[in-house]
């Protein structure tokens, strides 16, 4: 398994991979990879032929007051777990190689659904991602592209911005991956310290009991939202940035369960975000 730095010569890998009929799975991430990131690849490896995976902490992704300088990294690790689920290819290109000096153009959709949820307290998060994800598809010309449900904004923004600017690109949204004992598995979980890793688990405590009380009937968001506040809040060391339950398109508030929906949760304990969901149907159970 290689791993290239340089456009050129992946688009070149590529060019010949399609050249021989081969379907191109490609895996987008930031490295410091986890079980979540393995399940893409997986995913990836059953529906393509030839899966590509990039490793890139996208600097223009992070707000000024973010952990770019300290967002965790280690090459030597991920290439070996890259290679344990036989992914063909790493793109793991330096800053510079994407980001050349002079460099001035993005892509921004400028939809609410950048400024709900997560896009409330990162005003810019939303415009890097898909920068760099509409970079990436030009370079890796994939047929199908898998993302993690765990981020599931990020997951409705990209499938529209396919839509809009005619990528001609499948999106293939894959399931949230949990630790045994419930916490979404991010590679910011590193950043927890014992305390907080425990008290973390309030946020999936919170969308299971969310998830019962719908089960039972509740249709009321404003009743599943105080519910899983008050449980959040048995945390001494959480903060709530935001619980909301939202149309699963627009990422728009919803006051009553209608059909399908997303509940989203974004907690901080200390400096460490952490975020999470629930999506799901009513009477879909
Ligand atoms: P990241 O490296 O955090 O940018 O994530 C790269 C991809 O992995 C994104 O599509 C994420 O949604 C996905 N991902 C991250 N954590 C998980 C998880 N726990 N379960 C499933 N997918 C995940």
């Amino acid at each position: 398994m290689k791993t290239v730095k340089s456009i050129l010569e992946l688009k070149e890998i590529v060019a010949k991979q399609k050249t021989n009929g081969k379907k191109i799975g490609f895996v987008p991430t930031m490295g410091y990879l986890h079980e979540g990131h393995l399940s893409l690849m997986r995913a990836s490896k059953n529906k393509t032929d030839f899966t590509i995976v990039s490793i890139f902490v996208n600097p223009t992704q992070f707000g000024p007051k973010e952990d770019l300088a300290t967002y965790p990294r280690d090459l030597k690790r991920d290439q070996a777990l890259c290679e344990s689920v036989g992914v063909d290819l790493i793109f793991a290109p330096e800053v510079s190689e994407m980001y050349p000096e002079g460099y001035s153009t993005y892509v921004d959709c400028e939809g609410n659904i950048t400024k709900q949820l997560c896009g409330a307290t990162r005003p810019t998060h939303f415009k890097g991602v898909t920068s760099v994800v509409s970079k990436l598809f030009n370079i890796v010309q994939p047929n199908f592209a898998f993302f993690g449900q765990k981020d599931a904004q990020q997951v409705a923004i990209i499938e529209k911005m396919v839509r809009e600017l005619n990528f001609p690109i499948e999106i293939v949204p894959c399931p949230i991956v949990r630790e045994a004992d419930g916490l979404a598995m991010s590679s910011r979980n590193t950043y927890l310290s014992e305390d907080a890793r425990k008290e973390a688990l309030v946020l999936h405590k919170a969308l299971l009991e969310a998830k019962t009380l719908i089960e039972n009937g509740e249709t009321d968001t404003k009743v599943l939202i105080n519910e899983m506040t008050n449980t959040i809040k048995s945390s001494k060391l959480a903060v709530i940035d935001y619980v909301q339950v939202v149309d699963t398109q627009s990422l728009e508030s919803i006051a009553t369960l209608e059909d399908e929906f997303l509940i989203a949760l974004a907690v901080k304990f200390g400096n460490t975000r952490l975020i999470d969901n629930y999506r799901g149907q009513v009477g879909g159970f």
